[in-house]
């Protein structure tokens, strides 16, 4: 794959690659000249065929041999590495971060492929003696059925990598709906998946809109797993509802980064412009409020302006870009209007906040950091998903402690500190579904549970085996043999 090379991306609906009425092109961020290919956009009833099929395929999946599931789970993660550099550049292309940033991604997916291969033959059942005299008990995980897996944007490989190895690994049929954005990784991925031998019907890929496919998605499913924004996932909660459909929601963040006068000057900078710029700040992860106390507030500051206004924002195939553009259009204006809101509401922008030109034309921005913040203003409490951040000066621990804790939001937080005490007693106050030591509020790993609190995250977490509290059900026999 070059560059140059248009892709037709076409859907996966029962085992059989078809056209749509309705294909759309998708430009690359960095280049809105670049048209990285066309896809299908599929309609009601498309959506509704593949969960169909999906139905009929899960009869067979579900009963598979846990060894040809692992084969096939190995095998994808093989073809991801085999393709390393193709897909890193068409990951880059269509969602904006750089191609660095793109290769430790789909690195990262062909981990999580192999590291589910070894799910299907672990198994996570009991036997249990009964209570009444000559009882067996027999506690059993099936596979949950039916699963549409709804992703966004910002990680188009990873995040469809995680639930799909993890669906796939528990005996589940799948109906993939990506972000509009990205479907161009979304359709490798699946010909990755054809390729290692996974049965066609088995996965089944519907592109085009999630709000007009949503409710299909939903009433049709046995389960949803969806990561996106807040507002989408409690409309998925409400309508899951109806048919008491099972949930599992990935949603935003406003996570915190506290740091204390002890911390190493250095250190805490680098982790505040690793958690806050990076992949243009686009991470659910992403540290937005840096809360830092009063002895080290001024040259922390200071500092972190410095590397914030120095970052280089280019192109994302350009090997000299720190970050690549915003990904798309209505995601660069919410943003500049982010830092419009921290200005009226009294911050002080330090740097940045400015659309950029570029030789090519793109959706460019200078990260904003903000300080003279308040945990009140709303670039402290709403979720921004760009490079804003900004900074909250407090008096100490017990006070970076209650404002970190003070947000709708708990998916991520971290801190940066010397004391092993200190760090400890923030943890037992973070009201978040992850903590972080001297490094940044990102950087999952895909052995441990990843899940949010308050309208962070519902249902059972994602990644590790963690996640197989959403992807089967539980059964519990009991066997009465008669020997007493
Ligand atoms: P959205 O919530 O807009 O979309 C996510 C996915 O849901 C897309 O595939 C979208 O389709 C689909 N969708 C939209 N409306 C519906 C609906 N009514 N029913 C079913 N599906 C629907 O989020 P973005 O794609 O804009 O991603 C950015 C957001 O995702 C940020 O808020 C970020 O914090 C969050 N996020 C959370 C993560 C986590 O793990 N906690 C990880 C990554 C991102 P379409 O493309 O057509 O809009």
């Amino acid at each position: 794959m070059t560059a140059t090379e248009r892709i037709r991306g076409r859907l996966l609906i029962d085992g059989q690659w078809r056209d749509a009425e309705r294909f759309e092109p998708n430009r690359s961020p960095s280049d809105l000249s670049d048209v990285v290919g066309d896809y299908a956009w599929a309609s009601m009833e498309q959506a509704r065929e593949a969960m169909a099929a999906a139905r009929r395929a899960q009869a067979h999946w579900g009963r598979s041999n846990p060894q040809m599931r692992t084969d096939i789970l190995r095998r994808t993660g093989d073809g991801i590495l085999a393709r390393i550099d193709a897909l890193s550049v068409l990951l880059a292309r269509e969602e904006g971060k750089t191609l660095k940033d793109a290769r430790g991604e789909v690195a990262r997916a062909a981990q999580i492929f192999h590291y589910y291969a070894g799910e299907p033959t672990r198994g996570r059942g009991g036997f249990l003696p009964g209570l009444r005299e000559g009882f067996n008990i027999i506690v059993d995980h099936e596979p949950l059925g039916v699963v549409s897996l709804i992703t966004p944007w910002n990680f188009p490989i990873a995040v469809p990598a995680w639930k799909i190895a993890a669906a796939l690994a528990y005996g589940n049929a799948v109906v993939f709906k990506p972000s509009e954005v990205t479907p161009g990784c979304a359709v490798a991925l699946v010909e990755i998946l054809l390729e290692a031998g996974l049965p066609a019907d088995v996965m089944n890929l519907v592109m085009g809109s999630g709000a007009e496919l949503g409710s299909v998605l939903i009433d049709e499913a046995d389960g949803v797993s969806f990561t996106g924004s807040t507002p989408t996932g409690r409309w998925i909660l409400e309508r899951a509802a109806k048919n008491m459909v099972k949930v599992q929601l990935e949603l935003g963040g406003k996570s915190p980064l506290v740091v204390l006068d002890d911390a190493d000057l250095d250190l805490a900078v680098q982790v505040a412009y690793e958690g806050a710029v990076p992949q243009t700040g686009q991470r659910c992860t992403t540290a937005s409020r840096l809360i830092v106390t009063r002895g080290l507030h001024d040259a922390f500051v200071e500092k972190l302006a410095q590397r914030v206004a120095a970052v280089r924002v280019g192109h994302a195939l350009d090997p000299q870009s720190e970050i690549g553009p915003v990904a798309t259009e209505a995601q660069l204006a919410k943003d500049l209007s982010y830092v419009d809101i921290g200005r009226q509401e009294g911050a002080e922008l330090l740097c940045g906040g400015e659309r950029l030109e570029r030789p090519t034309a793109g959706y460019y921005m200078s990260p904003a950091l903000f300080a003279n913040s308040t945990n009140d203003m709303r670039i402290n409490r709403e979720e921004v998903f760009g490079p804003v951040a900004a900074i909250i000066k407090v008096e100490d621990l017990d006070e970076a402690i209650a404002v970190a804790a003070d947000s709708d939001f708990g998916l991520s937080s971290a801190i940066c500190t010397r004391s092993l005490t200190a760090a400890e007693k923030f943890r037992r106050g973070s009201s978040s579904g992850m903590v972080v030591v001297n490094a940044s509020t990102s950087g999952a790993e895909y052995h441990v549970p990843f899940g949010g609190r308050g309208v962070s995250g519902f249902g059972a977490p994602e990644q590790g085996s963690a996640t197989s509290e959403f992807f089967t059900e539980v059964k519990t026999t009991y066997i009465n043999h008669g020997i007493a």
